[in-house]
């Protein structure tokens, strides 16, 4: 018989972490938690494959799912003495979900199962707490009956508020033993009016009923949602776990909390958390009450002044901080833990690998190095690359003048400007034109997700660094300020107010999710400091990296970036970007628009100067370091005078009149240019423009070896070549005037001519392209428009549907399509070096700041990728952890 279901508690399981992916995250660690002797309230899970089964059976469950499930309840109450439904001492339980990966809030937890008429009698006498237990009660058929039955959430805090108001009370804990029966009463009369049947009072329907809402709840809108954005398969499914209940809510000896080992916005070494005295799980991270900190040093960083944990439990505490130090130095990461003290004893409910800023999680791996705790290569391991751009970009300008509107909590650091707005709808609308906006709410839930994604930053006015919103913005890298009290919002009038100003739908405001200030206006930014952990850690990734990584660069701006990213030369410059400058494109055209050859040289010796320092400049810049320059590329049409205006200035400049120009221009047009007269093309037609070009490379190297004394080896690539016939036409040309520029100069240098693959056909014939081209650097962009025979500029009209049937699994632009794309570079790669081995390889499209393209590239063993300044710490990352994969 297969077995469906794993027990834990009393220092024993029958799981462990090793089993995440069929316990789920939440079930794993609980077992194992039992195993190390961490205390945790006895229970079990009920594993993913029986997800997985109930979805491809059309929502059944397997053959003796039932038996292992009473068997293990049965389990459950022998260890606490203790019986489910029993009216003298009845066992209550959660039923909680958790898959492989986590998804906060993703899928809802049901408290206090095992409740009804009769066995609130039991709690009551055994706790002699008749407000506890109805309390408890009224909590699990709010829960149970929103999770499972689908009653609206909202109806039951209608009868709240009114049963409140009828007792002239406004706090939840004034409520009597006797108004929480009255409210009992009318939320069954409730729930049996809405749904036509009264709720159940059957436990065993109870534990079924939450279990199958687990299930189901797999496939909500949320889940679905969550599972898209973060690329979880469906296939992964969730598990079940079923506890026996501890009560953070019996009294002024119990609490409930949650705390991160260390802290996990800066990552500093200092344990961290909140909790609440008498309080049930769910209500710290709801926000109904403010949460108070764990320790006297996050209570007075944080200016609050409500007593610390560490104050008002000191051995509850120590005992915390000691299970905070046997799990980290267990699982050798910062933990996420949520605990529960019943009548002053401690219970872990939870356990995880915490989330964390990335500042954060820079920090912690190399602290953990230093601590000995993790190996340099483990830490490397440890930094998401994606996750690093947060910290290459710009942070708030300290000196930069701003009107502080209100100060919240520094929920999720990192600066961002933008609209207002104050639905996740409208987030997402105003997002799809364009508008960067500020997800502005009184609090967030699991449904807004969508619109946190598309916003700059999140702002809500009430919650704490453990509130919804604080924690799923941590993960997505999203600037955040939680619980700015002092911001009135109204939904209604589309506006929020802080004393006398009133902030208005679509007016800009600036967070500062390090500091929790909300700013009025845009405040500029400066750029990130790339020394200290980030700098350790960087070294340790060039110390295992084994592939180079360079940078798109063709300004000096650029190029500068790109050095102070580290990148180790330039493996890619556009020529072309060159002569959009108003000084030059003047003469371009008149070269394009020339009738004849004398024509054309005589424009491309008016750019030639141009030309020539655009490269000293570069070269000067690189010292040294190798420089990819790629001749002109695109079609011609890019640079042609369209306006009336322009094309005068080209006549009178060219000494023609505008009739000729525009017969010219309409000569130059293409039907489908992105496949046209370009790349090589155009030095097949007219060989002077690629001279011009090569003439002004060469003499810049000239120069500059010269005056620096850095040799500079210039590396000149062809484009869009097809075969090697088009590279030897072009390296003739090359070599001639490489001959007399070293004439005139009175000394030589060491130059490459090699070629960019981005024809399919070029990949073909790599073998023969090979004896010419000293290197191949794959156009990626290109191949893949060629390859797959789409267009890069028109796929968006497509591609999120063929994404979303299943057709192509991610953006072919933004990560490589291995399966094709990849094929044929592999194909080149092997073809290329059977010819010469020492031929360089590299990549430069798009693709070579794309982690999981970068771990191609490692895997078919390129020498370099080329990527956009911002990301070469990206790639230098990516490629080292690719290497550590590698070589395992
Ligand atoms: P989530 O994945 O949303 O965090 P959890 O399953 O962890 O959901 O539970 C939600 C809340 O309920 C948490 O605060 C947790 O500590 C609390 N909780 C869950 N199970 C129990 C239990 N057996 N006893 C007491 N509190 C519990
Ligand atoms: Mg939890
Ligand atoms: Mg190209």
């Amino acid at each position: 018989m297969a077995k469906w279901v794993y027990t834990f508690g009393d220092g024993k399981a029958e799981g462990s972490a090793a089993m995440r992916n069929l316990l789920g995250g939440k079930g794993a660690n609980l077992a194992e938690m039992s195993r190390i002797g961490v205390p945790v309230p006895p229970g079990f899970t009920i594993s993913t494959e029986v997800c997985t089964h109930y979805y491809t059976n059309g929502n059944t469950y397997p053959e003796g799912l039932k038996e292992q499930v009473a068997a293990a309840l049965a389990g459950v109450e022998a260890a606490l003495g203790m019986r489910f439904g029993d009216p003298v001492n009845p066992l209550l339980v959660s039923v909680r979900s958790g898959a492989r990966a986590s998804m906060p809030g993703m899928m809802d937890t049901v408290l206090n199962l095992g409740l009804n008429d009769v066995t609130v009698e039991g709690l009551a006498k055994r706790a002699s707490d008749a407000r506890f237990a109805y309390d408890s009660y009224r909590r699990f058929i709010q829960m149970y009956s929103d999770v499972v039955l689908g009653v609206e959430h909202h109806l039951f805090e209608d009868v709240l508020e009114e049963v409140k108001r009828d007792a002239g009370v406004t706090q939840d804990t004034e409520l009597t033993a006797e108004n929480w029966k009255g409210v009992i009463q009318r939320y069954k009369a409730m729930v049996a009016a809405e749904l036509g049947k009264p709720f159940p009072q059957d436990v065993k329907e109870q534990i079924w009923g939450a279990i199958g809402a687990v299930f189901g709840s797999w496939m909500n809108q949320r889940a679905i949602t969550y599972r898209r954005l973060h690329g979880i398969p469906e296939s992964w499914g969730t598990a079940v776990t079923v506890q026996s209940m501890v009560f953070g809510n019996m009294g002024e000896d119990c609490a409930t909390g949650v705390a991160f080992t260390r802290d996990p916005s800066t990552g500093e070494n200092a344990f961290y958390g909140e909790y609440l005295v008498n309080a049930q799980g769910e209500d710290v991270v709801a926000g109904i009450r403010t949460p108070q900190h764990l320790t006297i040093n996050g209570k007075t960083r944080h200016g609050s002044d409500l007593p610390a944990m560490e104050e008002v439990m000191p051995s509850l505490f120590t005992e915390l901080v000691n299970i905070r130090n046997i799990l980290e130095m267990h699982y050798k990461d910062m933990q996420d833990m949520e605990f529960t003290i019943q009548q002053g004893k401690l219970w872990m409910l939870q356990t995880r690998n915490g989330k964390r800023t990335v500042a954060a999680s820079v920090k912690i791996a190399v602290d953990m190095v230093a601590e000995g705790v993790l190996t340099k290569e483990q830490a490397v391991m440890r930094v998401e690359p994606q996750q690093l751009d947060q910290l290459l970009h710009p942070t708030l300008d300290p000196k930069a003048p701003r009107t502080v509107l209100a100060k919240g909590l520094p929920a999720s650091p990192g600066a961002a400007s933008g609209r207002v707005v104050f639905t996740a709808a409208d987030a997402e609308t105003w997002a799809k034109n364009g508008e960067k906006v500020i997800l502005t709410r009184i609090e967030t839930s699991p449904e807004d997700i969508g619109g946190m994604h598309v916003s700059q930053g999140v702002l809500t006015t009430r919650g704490g660094m453990t509130s919804h919103a604080a924690v799923v913005a941590r993960g997505m890298g999203t600037p955040c300020v939680a619980g700015a009290g002092e911001i009135r919002i109204d939904y209604k009038a589309k506006q929020m107010r802080v004393r006398d100003t009133v902030v208005k739908e679509g007016d800009t405001i600036t967070l500062d999710g390090s500091t929790g200030e909300v700013m009025l206006g845009k405040v500029p930014t400066i750029r990130p400091e790339l020394t200290g952990d980030f700098g350790s850690l960087m070294g340790w990734v060039d110390e295992v990296r084994t592939m180079k990584v360079r940078a798109n660069a063709e300004t000096p701006l650029d190029a500068e970036t790109a050095r102070r990213f580290g990148a180790e030369g330039i493996g890619l410059c556009r020529t072309e970007h060159m002569f959009f400058d108003p000084a030059r494109i003047i003469s371009m055209r008149e070269m394009i628009l020339a009738r004849n050859e004398a024509g054309r040289r005589a424009a491309l010796a008016k750019l030639l100067p141009y030309q020539r320092k655009d490269f000293i400049d570069l070269f000067t810049i690189m010292k040294g370091l190798p420089v990819t320059v790629r001749l002109l590329d695109p079609p011609l049409h890019e640079f042609l005078p369209n306006t009336e205006a322009e094309q005068a200035e080209v006549a009178a400049a060219s000494g023609v009149d505008v009739g000729a120009v525009k017969a010219a221009v309409a000569a130059l047009h293409e039907t489908n240019p992105m496949l046209g007269h370009r790349g090589c093309r155009l030095g097949v037609t007219y060989p002077e423009i690629y001279e011009m070009q090569a003439r002004a490379i060469l003499e810049a190297a000239v120069e500059v070896s010269k005056t620096t004394g850095n040799a500079v080896v210039p590396e000149i690539m062809i484009p869009l070549v097809m075969g090697k016939i088009e590279l030897d036409m072009m390296k003739a040309v090359i070599d001639t005037v490489a001959k007399e520029v070293f004439a005139a100069a009175g000394m030589t240098l060491t130059y490459q001519v090699g070629t960019m693959i981005e024809l399919p056909r070029a990949a073909l014939r790599a073998a023969e392209i090979a004896e010419t081209a000293e290197f191949f650097s794959f156009g990626t962009n290109d191949l893949t428009q060629t390859t797959m025979g789409m267009s890069r500029d028109d796929a968006g009209n497509f591609l999120e549907i063929y994404r979303q049937k299943g057709v192509v699994e991610t953006d072919p632009f933004a990560t490589l399509d291995q399966e094709g794309v990849g094929e044929l570079i592999k194909l080149a790669v092997e073809r290329g070096r059977a010819t010469r081995p020492t031929i360089k390889l590299g990549i430069c499209g798009e693709h070579g700041g794309d982690p999981a393209s970068v771990a191609f590239c490692q895997s078919i063993g390129l020498d370099y990728v080329s990527c956009s300044p911002y990301r070469v710490p990206i790639a230098r990352l990516a490629a080292a952890q690719a290497a550590l994969k590698q070589a395992k």
